[in-house]
């Protein structure tokens, strides 16, 4: 069964109902988990609460540039948070993720995201949650009710912070929450480096992460594997080649490939952020510059000179070397939109176009035979480290029939994170086992390397909880607290049933 409430009262029924009747719930706000389970709750029979109709902008009326906070409801899209700033305060935006427009900001951000400007965690404070008790509990200075100053704006509040109960966690049922907006800065400019020689994946890494530790990288740096870079970029270069030239099948098979290597030669290649204003961002693209010249080849690319560029190309696109670098231009330009905070489909829209479902609109991404799992180990900021388990990983994917697909986020000044995705035609049983076969293969070896993922599957519950299950008891006895009876997303990130 699907409950689909319109407010915090109908939230707060269904969960007096469900301890009552002791049937769990299963709260999504737009049910888009894509690759950690979609909205599959971990026990089955529990009743989904979507949250899709709750989709206010709470204080639509007092966002500014000096009142950069939106108090949104689970329901509320990156896709509509976006249209809403670029038509009523342009001079903000936020941290967006590569996923599709249509999925949340605050579900995203409960199950600690990753948007391009950072963890998404950061991003929100002040949570308003239906406990599984039925206790309404307003978080930080939310406490203090709606019209007090500090409400929306001090993230932190006096106490024991409990924001933290509920990433990741499934006490309550999150409501509302104040997220963070970001000033646009005067000039924004996204760089992408590619390593020129993959022997040194290592020192390459070290030096990105000094460059987020100085500060000269504003935003996340993405790194990704050649197979990735080309997974990514294929789409689009493939539906310019087909729509706008209106080359043939066999055309497009061949200059897609030439396309591909042309702008994606390497194995490594980064995407990040340089904002600030005009002198910050020369000092700092000067600098990089100088530290990066011998390990990569730099671009940078400013939105408008992306457009420029592609204009010229596409005018001249009938010159087979001018088209390639026309198709390439096309599939990166919402790319680079990402690094500086527009949100787009295209990432769903390739899945659907690998598993020729091009019909679908990106939402519907699970009526498709896609098939993804995402195996997301957190890591040391340690290039050495990080460059040896990651030829680890792929050979691990080799032995199982796959290719890794890898993205190094250098997200937080210590850490980083690799997001692998294993794709599969859930249509065929046998590919199904491969790839579980496979996550499964990497999981040991994460966990035989002393390391852990930073986000779990739904599937993995069994495993995260009997990797440390005194931790998890710890866990399962504070739920006890806040959802006595258990009913709220019982198994997601505890075992407790
Ligand atoms: C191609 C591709 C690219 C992707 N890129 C990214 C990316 O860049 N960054 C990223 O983080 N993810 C990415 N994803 C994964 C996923 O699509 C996103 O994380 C998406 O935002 C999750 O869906 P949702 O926002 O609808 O959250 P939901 O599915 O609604 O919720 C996510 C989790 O939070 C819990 N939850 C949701 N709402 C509430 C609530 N109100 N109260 C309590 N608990 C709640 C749910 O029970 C669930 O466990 C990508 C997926 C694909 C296929």
């Amino acid at each position: 069964m699907e409950h689909e409430p319109e407010n915090i009262e109908a939230v707060r029924r269904l969960v007096q109902a469900a301890r009552a009747t002791k049937v769990p719930l299963y709260p999504i706000s737009r049910g888009m988990n894509w690759g950690y389970g979609s909205r599959s709750p971990v026990v089955a029979g529990s009743e989904l609460v979507n949250l899709g109709r709750m989709n206010r902008i709470l204080n639509a009326d007092r966002i500014s540039v000096d009142h950069p906070v939106a108090v949104l409801e689970p329901g509320v899209t990156q896709g509509q948070l976006h249209d809403f700033l670029t038509a009523h305060c342009p001079q903000l935006t936020f941290n967006v993720t590569g996923s599709s427009r249509d999925t949340s900001i605050l579900g995203n951000a409960l199950d600690r995201g990753v948007g391009y400007f950072g963890p998404r965690r950061e991003d929100l404070f002040g949570l308003e949650v239906v406990c599984g008790s039925g206790q309404v509990l307003r978080t930080g200075f939310r406490r203090l009710g709606e019209q007090s100053p500090l409400a929306h704006s001090h993230p932190y509040g006096l106490g024991p912070m409990l924001d933290g109960l509920f990433f990741q966690g499934n006490f309550g049922i999150v409501t509302s929450a104040c997220f963070r907006l970001v000033p646009r800065r005067p000039r924004e400019v996204a760089i992408s480096m590619a390593l020129s020689h993959e022997k040194n994946l290592a020192p390459f890494l070290d030096e990105l992460a000094k460059l987020k530790r100085d500060g000269l990288l504003t935003s996340v740096t993405h790194v990704a594997n050649r197979a990735r870079s080309h997974a990514t970029l294929a789409f689009g270069i493939a539906t310019y080649l087909e729509r706008q030239c209106g080359a043939s099948a066999e055309q497009v098979r061949v200059e897609t490939t030439q396309a591909l290597n042309l702008v994606a030669p390497f194995e490594w290649t980064s995407l990040a952020a340089v904002t600030g204003n005009s002198g910050q961002v020369r000092a700092a693209l000067a600098e990089i510059g100088a530290r990066m010249g011998k390990l990569a080849q730099i671009r940078h690319v400013t939105t408008a000179r992306l457009n420029v560029a592609f204009a010229i190309a596409d005018r001249l696109r009938t010159l087979r070397l001018t088209r390639l670098h026309a198709a390439a231009l096309s599939a990166i330009r919402p790319l680079h939109g990402l690094a500086l905070g527009v949100p787009t489909d295209v990432a769903i829209e390739n899945l659907l176009w690998k598993f020729s479902r091009t019909d679908l609109a990106p939402a519907h991404l699970d009526e498709s035979n896609c098939g993804l799992l995402f195996v997301n180990p957190a890591l040391p900021m340690d290039g050495g480290f990080v460059a040896a388990i990651v030829e680890e990983f792929k050979h691990i994917a080799q032995r199982h029939g796959h290719e890794l697909y890898v993205t190094l986020n250098i997200e937080t000044a210590s850490s980083m994170v690799a997001v692998i995705n294993l794709l599969f035609d859930r249509g065929q049983p046998a590919e199904v086992a491969q790839a579980h076969r496979c996550a499964d293969a990497l999981l040991e070896h994460i966990r035989a390397s002393g390391l852990e993922l930073y986000r779990a599957r739904t599937d993995n519950m069994e495993a995260v909880v009997a990797a440390d299950p005194d931790y998890w008891a710890t866990v399962r006895a504070l739920k006890g607290v806040l959802d006595p009876d258990n009913i709220i997303a019982p198994g997601r990130y505890n075992l407790a049933r």
